[in-house]
Parts: C-alpha cells; sequence; structure tokens
C-alpha cells in the first residue's frame, strides 16, 4: 500500500489517518499513492484561512496581489516539466498536459495583466458612476465592492487538475480572499504536486491557500456567510451541495460548474469543398480527442444540414481512423487515457443509453487497439461517433464523459436553436457559418442557453482559439444543467469574491470612503497649480480654474479651416438655422475642448508627462459665438503604478458657459511621475 498523501492545513503539510482511497495510473493501473483527511481538523482549516489567510491578503492592494500571480505564474512555468511528467500518469499526452498545466498559468498571467491594469490602486472596487439621490446634489449613492472576510473552498474536477485549481485560485488570491483547494480523488496526485510547487515558493502570504488532500470530511458544516464554494464536476453532486443545510440555512455563496451537453452546429452554407465544412470537421474531431474527450466543453452534440450529413460523417470517421491511443508518452499516441477504469465504466454505461437510440458510426466503447501500454490495466478507449436522430432523448440528456460524439441532423434554423435550448444549458456551443444571417439567428436564438458561443469561418480560424477552451477574460459557465455559474469572465471573476455595497452618503464623505473624488465634494485651489505637483504631492480635490475666454466667430471660422471640419453647423447660418437642436451656427466641440486644455495647462516640463486620453466625453450645451468658457479641472482618482516611476491621474473636467451651465464634460487622464528617489 502506498503512503497518503499530505494535505497543507494550517500552514503545515500533515497527513490524515486510515487506509484512505486510493488513486491509480490511469496509464498502468498501478497506485499511485492514498487519500484521507480523516482525523484532521477541518474546522480549523476554514477558521485558519479566515483569520490568519484572509488579513494577510487584505493588507495587499490589487496591485500586489497582481505581482504576486504573476510571480507564481513565473515559478509555475520554470517546473512545468516536473507537472508534465506527473500529468503523464494521469493518461495526458504531452499536448493535453500543455492545456492543462500552460492553460492554468496562462490563467494566472492573465489575472495578473488585468489586476495592474484594470483595478484600482488600494483594495476597494469602485464599480459604475455616482448615481444623484437629490436634486441638490448633496445626498449621492456609488456601488463598492470589498473582499469578503471568508474562505472560498474550491472543489475541483478530475480531468483539468491543474487548469481547474489555478483558474478557480487565480481570482480569488486577487480579490483578497484564502482559498481551500480540494482535488478530485482520481487526479489528486497531478494536483498535490502543483501545490507542493504553490507552496514551496513561499510567494504567498501564510495562510492564502490551503490543500485538502481527501474528501472534505465535515468542512462545510463549518462554513459561515463570508465563505464561497465554487464546485467543478457532476450535476448531481452539485446539486447535493447546492442544498447542504449549513450552506443554505447561512447563505453561503455557492457557484457550479457541471457536465454540460455542449453542441456545434455547421451551417446549410457550408458545404463540403468549403473552408467551413472542413472547420467543422477539424474542430469536431480535435474535441473527441484533446484529454480523451474528458473536457467539459466538449462537443457531445454535432448538429449539422441533413444534407451535408453522410459528407460529414465520413470526413469525421476519416479523421478518426487516424488517431493513435495508447501510452500518452509514446510521441506516436494522439490519444491517451481516460483518467481511470472507473471513468471508463462511466463512459461505456452512458453510452450504452445512447445506442438505445442512436447508431454507432465508428469505434467501440469495448474495443480499441492500444500502443505502448497494456489494454486492459490502461483506460483505454476508442473514439466513438453516434448517429442520432433530432428528438431522441438520450442524446439532449445523456452525457458521455469521454471521446463521444452524436451527430444530428437538422432541417431548418428554427430548429437547430431549438434543439440546441434542449441541452437544457450549456458552456459553450459553437456555429461554424460563412453566412452572416444564419450566425446572427443561432447565436441570439441559442445564447440564453449558453455561457459561451464562438463563431469559427474562414476569417478568424487561424487566430481562434477553438470550441473548446475556456479564457479567463470570457465567462466561463453557463445557465441550467451547466450548473447555473459563472467563473472567470476577466473582473466579474474576482468580483464574484467580494461583496458588493450600495453606499449612501454626501460627496465629502464619498470622496474620502471610495478614494475618488465626486462632483460637490470640496476643491483645493491653490497658487501651486497641481500640474506642478509630483504625485506624491497631488490630494484629491485638487484645482486649477482657468479663463473665461470667450469663444468668437473668428475662432469658430479659423478652427474650420485649419481642421477641415466645416460641418453646416458651424460654417451655414441658414442651414444651421434648420437643425433642431442649435437654430444658429455654434462652436465645435473640439475646439470647446481644446480651448479647455489651452486654459488648465501649466505649459513648462514638469511632473505631468503625458496625457494619455479622455473618457466619457460629452458634449451638453452648444456653444454659441460671444459665449464665454470656465474650465475647472479637478483631481479625480490617483493610482501610482508600483513598479513604474509615475502614476496615472484622472482628473474631472467641466467646462461651463458664463451661466454655469456644463457645456462639456469628461475625464482627462494623464501620466504624473513620482518624485524623483535619488
Ligand atoms: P463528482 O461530482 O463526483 O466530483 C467532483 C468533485 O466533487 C470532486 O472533487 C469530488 O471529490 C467532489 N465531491 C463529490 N462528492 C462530494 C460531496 N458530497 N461533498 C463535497 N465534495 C464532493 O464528479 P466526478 O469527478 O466523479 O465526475 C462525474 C461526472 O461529472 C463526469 O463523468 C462528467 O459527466 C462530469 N464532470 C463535469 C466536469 C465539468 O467540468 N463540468 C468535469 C468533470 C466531470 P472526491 O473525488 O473526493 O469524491
Amino acid at each position: 500500500m502506498t503512503a497518503l498523501a499530505p494535505s497543507f492545513l494550517q500552514g503545515r503539510w500533515q497527513a490524515g489517518t486510515g487506509d484512505g482511497r486510493p488513486m491509480l495510473d490511469a496509464v498502468t493501473g498501478e497506485e499511485v499513492g492514498r487519500l484521507s483527511t480523516t482525523g484532521l481538523d477541518l474546522a480549523g482549516a476554514a477558521a485558519y484561512a479566515r483569520s490568519v489567510g484572509g488579513p494577510a491578503l487584505r493588507d495587499l492592494t490589487f496591485h500586489q496581489r497582481a505581482s504576486l500571480l504573476k510571480a507564481l505564474a513565473g515559478h509555475l512555468r520554470e517546473h512545468r516539466e516536473e507537472l508534465y511528467e506527473v500529468s503523464a500518469r494521469t493518461g495526458a499526452t504531452l499536448g493535453d498536459s500543455k492545456f492543462d498545466v500552460d492553460g492554468g498559468i496562462g490563467v494566472l498571467a492573465a489575472y495578473a495583466s488585468k489586476g495592474k491594469r484594470e483595478l484600482p490602486a488600494g483594495s476597494v472596487l469602485v464599480e459604475g458612476e455616482v448615481e444623484p439621490l437629490s436634486k441638490d446634489g448633496s445626498f449621492l449613492g456609488q456601488h463598492v465592492l470589498t473582499s469578503r472576510h471568508g474562505v472560498a473552498v474550491q472543489v475541483n474536477a478530475y480531468n483539468f487538475p491543474v487548469w481547474g485549481p489555478l483558474e478557480k485560485l487565480a481570482p480569488a488570491l486577487l480579490a483578497g480572499v484564502p482559498s481551500i483547494v480540494k482535488p478530485a480523488t482520481p487526479t489528486a496526485f497531478l494536483t498535490a504536486k502543483l501545490m507542493e510547487l504553490v507552496v514551496g515558493s513561499g510567494l504567498l502570504p501564510e495562510g492564502s491557500v490551503q490543500f485538502l488532500a481527501g474528501s472534505v470530511g465535515d468542512l462545510f458544516d463549518h462554513l459561515a456567510e463570508q465563505d464561497l464554494v465554487s464546485f467543478t464536476g457532476s450535476a448531481s453532486t452539485a446539486q447535493q451541495l447546492r442544498t447542504h443545510p449549513t450552506l443554505t440555512a447561512r447563505a453561503v455563496r455557492f457557484t457550479a460548474e457541471a457536465d454540460s451537453l455542449n453542441c456545434s452546429i455547421l451551417g446549410p452554407d457550408s458545404g463540403p469543398g468549403t473552408p467551413e465544412f472542413d472547420l467543422y470537421v477539424k474542430a469536431l474531431t480535435t474535441e473527441m480527442i484533446v484529454k480523451a474527450g474528458q473536457k467539459c466543453t466538449a462537443i457531445r452534440r454535432a448538429f449539422v444540414p441533413e444534407q451535408h450529413l453522410d459528407a460529414v460523417a465520413e470526413a469525421v470517421i476519416g479523421r478518426l481512423e487516424r488517431v493513435t491511443v495508447g501510452n500518452p508518452t509514446n510521441p506516436d499516441v494522439r490519444m491517451g487515457a481516460l483518467a481511470g477504469l472507473e471513468q471508463r465504466e462511466e463512459v461505456r454505461r452512458s453510452l450504452k443509453s445512447l445506442t438505445d437510440g442512436g447508431r454507432v458510426l465508428f469505434g467501440s466503447s469495448e474495443h480499441v487497439v492500444v500502443t505502448d501500454a497494456d489494454a486492459e490495466r490502461g483506460a483505454f478507449m476508442s473514439p466513438v461517433l453516434l448517429s442520432a436522430d433530432p428528438d431522441s432523448a438520450a442524446v439532449h440528456e445523456v452525457e458521455a464523459f469521454g471521446p463521444v460524439s452524436t451527430l444530428v441532423p437538422y432541417s431548418s434554423t428554427a430548429q437547430v436553436v431549438d434543439l440546441a435550448a434542449r441541452g437544457q444549458g450549456s458552456l459553450a456551443g459553437s456555429v461554424v457559418t460563412g453566412d452572416p444571417e444564419f450566425a446572427r439567428d443561432v447565436v441570439l436564438g441559442a445564447a440564453p442557453w449558453h455561457g459561451r458561443m464562438l463563431v469559427l469561418d474562414r476569417a478568424d480560424a487561424t487566430s481562434s482559439t477553438g470550441h473548446g477552451s475556456p479564457m479567463p477574460q470570457l465567462v466561463h459557465g453557463g445557465p441550467g444543467r451547466a450548473g447555473g455559474g459563472e467563473e472567470m469572465g476577466g473582473i466579474r471573476g474576482v468580483t464574484h469574491h467580494m461583496q458588493r455595497t450600495a453606499v449612501q452618503a454626501s460627496p465629502d464623505m464619498l470622496t474620502a470612503i471610495t478614494g475618488r473624488w465626486v462632483p460637490g465634494s470640496v476643491r483645493t485651489t491653490t497658487n501651486v497649480h497641481p500640474f506642478r505637483k509630483h504625485l506624491e504631492e497631488l490630494r484629491l480635490g485638487d484645482t486649477v480654474v482657468g479663463g473665461p475666454r470667450t469663444v468668437t466667430q473668428a475662432d469658430v471660422e479659423h478652427f474650420a479651416e485649419f481642421t477641415g471640419d466645416t460641418f453646416y453647423a458651424h460654417m451655414d447660418s441658414e442651414a444651421a438655422a434648420q437643425n433642431p437642436f442649435f437654430g444658429e451656427r455654434v462652436a465645435h466641440g473640439y475646439l470647446v475642448v481644446s480651448f479647455a486644455a489651452g486654459l488648465f495647462v501649466d505649459p513648462a516640463p514638469g511632473p505631468v508627462l503625458a496625457n494619455f486620453g479622455v473618457d466619457s466625453l460629452r458634449f451638453l450645451t452648444p456653444v454659441k459665438f460671444g459665449d464665454e468658457l470656465t474650465i475647472t479641472l479637478t483631481a479625480k482618482q490617483i493610482t501610482p503604478r508600483d513598479t513604474a516611476a509615475y502614476g496615472e491621474v484622472r482628473w474631472d473636467a467641466d467646462v461651463t458657459n458664463a451661466a454655469g451651465d456644463s457645456v462639456a464634460r469628461y475625464d482627462v487622464l494623464t501620466l504624473v511621475a513620482k518624485q524623483a528617489t535619488s
């Protein structure tokens, strides 16, 4: 009997007791190790996460946490060969391992970069615009997000032992929430290797990550209001956990990503001989082979126009015939083993239900020619292509979690949209077509049932990331049967770990709380121009007022000739008189903005390095000849960059006329130098 794999709890590696559950090599059937959490203090682990990991992470800013993710990605990248080596024992070919390992590291890197670029300085996320709640502007509302003070329990599936834990860990860490990582038994030995590297890196604050080598035991009984559970696995376990009495009684946030009957749809326009036909066939075959079809996003239902069904079947079979199954470390092998014999048994059972309502076009659940391995001891299986009638119930209900897909003919757009929905909610769907109208009708028709939809055609074929690849920037999850949850999706995945609070307050209070100046707050004007201040010297509310400057007809005509913008509303009195908004000639909006810059700029070299854009520019009141303009520019948000000699400053710009009405409002975005340190 092999040794029990240790868990990493409360800052130390510790093994449970008892015989434990075996983990088997998917290729040889050999025992790799055992798992047990019996006797471990799981209530203590949750408390430790909350009392040690949470505060340590919350002491860091978003940008500091993003730097940790970047460093961790680098560390894992250096050690990825070790992960590939262990990964082969899960049945994965080198290509499969890269999908899992490099994909997971890619998620860390993507979150590191998003955290730096899209999250503010500090650790509070201000969401959306300020909502005015009173006529006089003295009472405002603003949504803010703060880190939850709980622990994120991450229950993973067996098919992605590296990517799965990392895609859950990255957003949690960035949000400042500690995690307890729980792998699925069959491939837990690979997640254990990953966690050994994560913990061994010494990069993460104490208590921010713990690892459970075995079942969750009584952990769920000890979860509380601020905690979260992110689950990936079967729909039945999701259902069981969702209704766990502690989770429901204490409103523990729960998100699930479960099995789903994803579809791929070939457009009627894309018959044999078109690039889209070849793309469809290739994508379908790839999704069957990669990870031996054990992908939650794999194509289970292939909807094909009835007139192309035979051609698609022939082309897919042609490809499948060339697939070598066997030892994943043998370079000639295209498809490795399933994660274990139990998993193969489950696929065989599902296949039986599927074949009751369909017919086998290629392959067999029982027989397979295996290269360089023992077909009995390893969890090998042939790819299996089926066909079924659109009305077969099984094809829309039974998921065979292996190299199995079913071709289903359809005869109209409405029918295929309806068939897509019969999966009762999917993670991913794809449409392969060169016809934009068909793509629109199918995507918009099927979207309510899908978390992600790919439209594949000759234009995006070479750059497309494929049907089955969830992207950190995009939502991963789906409605209904797919679990009803959402993971990743860029910063959305971070916000799932945070609490959104609507704060109602006066402008000054709101500025103090959010770290973002809001209109109505105190403005500070001194005889030092704010453009002469370095980043550390600037304060929210620092203001410069410029003007007034009168806009003349000559100015407008000069601007029109100089720029070539001779639009009638500026140049033609008669035509302008007919314009419902103006009734007479008016100044160009861009002239107003240019004059404003001329009024607020301090021209000499100084800390302001560049103006890199404007946000939310709105022209609110027409500027007529003779109007006087005044600009009020106020420091609104100050975002130092940790690793640069400068930071970003967002300024509120309000251009007003003599009556005090705003004629233009926008944010000016600048880069401002920090004080020289030498
Ligand atoms: P399970 O739902 O049985 O297991 C998924 C995870 O949940 C594992 O970590 C498992 O841990 C854990 N788990 C199981 N029961 C409990 C419980 N009562 N309390 C807490 N945690 C629990 O799925 P399988 O891994 O067996 O896969 C079964 C099917 O799920 C597949 O055949 C496939 O159809 C689908 N699937 C879907 C995936 C997706 O990404 N959407 C991925 C993988 C599978 P332990 O191993 O310790 O039991």
